[in-house]
């Protein structure tokens, strides 16, 4: 790991007062022409010594906008201090995790999963229309049906037609031989330019999809294509249990990837992150965004600097090795749940490297399931599935309660 450090608290502080001093200085009257300003004192609490020791409500205090993408080109100045550290952490999860080369990688913190995946398959809709003057009519994105549904948000917004590619019941692997023949299909009917998500764990299993698998078919086919891999919830988790994962940037057939920090990371809401290999991002440029000092490359406006601190103050508090320990914690009580549900012959879809385990229903009785909130893969009808993510707030003792009244409802069918 080279950027991904533990600093100290004090450390932590220092760097974040330091970013926000040259952030924004509203008392010097210097910001004249800027729409913004810091929370509005009349309303909020925005002083006291309360806030010494409390450098992430200081920092949504002073309100910096991340706006733009500060991995290229220029960023606004009057909002630099926050700008550099969403740069660090961009550099973190980029170089560190997903092995980019240095300085090979763009990227931006946007509001969410939701926003990186459609910003990903954005970028390809605009680049198979620059680079081959692709219709809509030619293009096609490729997921998996466990996939979350942002992607069919994305299809909706860019008029792309989404398919979705059957999994096995059980091992929930993409099926390689209805792949091929679906794209054998779609190529017959002119679909030329493919966009597949691919997941690195999915929301409901926590299945990874082989990105190679997808490569490997469309190659075969003759079709282009791009691959995104979404890890919003994985991304924080399986590529540090998982040290021989390909799936990052050192993967040919990987262009981008989302994570999201609000999830296992434990940030505030608004904070996905979305990553590309250099020369990708720049098809999203708005031209018209000329109030913007630097080029706004990504999805939303203005975007909060006070997450993007956040985001990089719980890196840096645990550092990578810190993380690793924490995130192996969670392995290991989800392991736990494992051994128990093998002793009580459950059957479960669990990978390896993931922190979610999922259930079948015919082994859960109903009012269990609710009473230890456990969710099932649908809402309507008959689900068949529920799953347990073991977070940071599940622990042994909570499995356990679960893994006992489970036996109890075992006794009770027999008798
Ligand atoms: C949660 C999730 C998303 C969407 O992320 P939001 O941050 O809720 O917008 C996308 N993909 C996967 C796999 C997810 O788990």
């Amino acid at each position: 790991m080279k950027y991904w450090k533990k600093l100290s608290r004090p450390q932590l502080i220092k760097k974040i007062d330091t970013a926000l001093e040259s952030t924004v200085d509203f008392e010097s009257s210097r910001y004249l022409g800027y729409p913004v300003s810091h929370l509005d004192e009349n309303v909020f609490n925005t002083s006291g010594t309360s806030l010494d020791n409390a450098p992430i409500l200081k920092s949504f205090i002073a309100n910096p906008n991340n706006i733009g993408c500060h991995t290229l080109g220029k960023s606004e100045e009057a909002f630099k201090g926050s700008q550099e550290l969403e740069k660090e952490v961009i550099r973190v999860l980029a170089v560190d995790i997903f092995k980019a080369k240095e300085d090979e990688y763009d990227g931006y913190i946007a509001t969410g999963g939701t926003e990186a995946n459609i910003q990903a398959l954005w970028v390809y809709r605009n680049l198979f229309k620059k680079e081959f003057n692709a219709s809509l009519d030619e293009m096609v994105i490729l997921s998996s049906e466990d996939t979350h549904y942002s992607v069919h948000k994305g299809s909706n917004l860019l008029s792309v037609e989404n398919v979705s590619i059957p999994v096995d019941f059980n091992s929930r692997e993409i099926i390689a031989s209805a792949l091929d023949t679906i794209v054998g299909k779609l190529a017959s009917e002119g679909k030329k330019y493919f966009m597949v998500i691919s997941n690195m764990a999915t929301t409901m299993f926590g299945s990874v999809d082989n990105p190679d698998v997808y490569a490997e078919i469309l190659t075969k086919h003759n079709v282009n294509f791009k691959i995104h891999v979404d890890g919003a919830f994985g991304g924080f988790i399986y590529p540090i249990t998982n040290k021989q994962s390909t799936i990052n940037f050192e993967n040919p057939n990987v262009t981008s990837i989302t994570i999201d920090a609000h999830k296992m990371l434990q940030a505030p809401y608004g904070t996905g992150v979305f990553l590309c290999r250099k020369g990708y991002i720049e098809n999203v440029l708005t031209k018209e965004a000329q109030y913007v000092d630097g080029m706004d490359l990504t999805l939303s406006g203005s975007r909060s600097g006070a997450n993007a601190i956040a985001v990089w103050m719980i890196l840096f508090s645990y550092g990578y090795y810190g993380w690793f320990e924490k995130i192996n914690t969670l392995i290991l009580r989800t392991e736990w749940l494992c051994d128990q549900l093998n002793t009580l012959n459950v059957a479960y879809f669990r990978d390896p490297f993931m922190n979610i385990v999922t259930i079948k229903s015919s082994y859960v009785p109903e009012d269990l399931a609710h009473q230890f909130g456990l969710v099932p893969d649908t809402h309507d009808g008959e689900n068949s599935w529920y799953k347990v993510i073991v977070m940071d707030h599940v622990e042994i003792d909570d499995l356990l309660k679960f893994v006992e009244e489970l036996k109890v409802s075992q006794l009770q069918k027999i008798n």
